[in-house]
């Protein structure tokens, strides 16, 4: 019987979670150079689907998604850009979403983890999967805010 994750709502084939399928793209991402161009939206959308994120996390990964996707930038670029925000040293808050948190309000996401799974074996397509990925997220995240 498919389940479905409880916090992105991703339909999963029997034995098989989001976070698993997650680690499967991030030892693809981190050892093949063909992946790695989209390793910064494939945490992001995780990390924001999965309600990780911290409310000033979710603050500064929207507007780095926004200007990512504006511009086009490249994946260096990017880099560049997500290095800003992420220097400790130069930052008093904290990535990870505290447990006492408020609840986030749920979002229906209209792709998931488990659709950019299907492209995992042609790197091209999967990264063309991965930026729709950050596309559709960050569209439902700003039309709840
Ligand atoms: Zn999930």
């Amino acid at each position: 019987m498919p389940e479905r994750c409880a916090e992105c709502g991703a339909v999963l084939s029997e034995g098989s979670t989001c976070q698993a399928l997650f680690e499967e793209f991030l030892s693809l991402e981190y050892t093949n150079s063909a992946y790695a161009q989209v390793h910064f939206l494939t945490v992001a959308c995780f990390m924001i689907q999965h309600e990780r994120y911290s409310q000033e996390a979710l603050v500064w990964i929207q507007s780095t998604l926004r200007i990512y996707l504006e511009k086009e930038l490249t994946g260096q670029q990017l880099r560049q850009l997500a290095a800003k925000g992420t220097v400790s040293a130069t930052r008093t808050w904290k990535v990870i979403r505290q447990a006492d948190a408020p609840s986030l309000p749920k979002i229906a996401w209209s792709m998931t983890i488990t659709d950019v799974a299907q492209s995992i074996h042609d790197a091209e397509r999967y990264c063309e999967q991965v930026k729709q990925w950050a596309h559709t997220t960050l569209r439902q995240m700003e039309s709840v805010h």
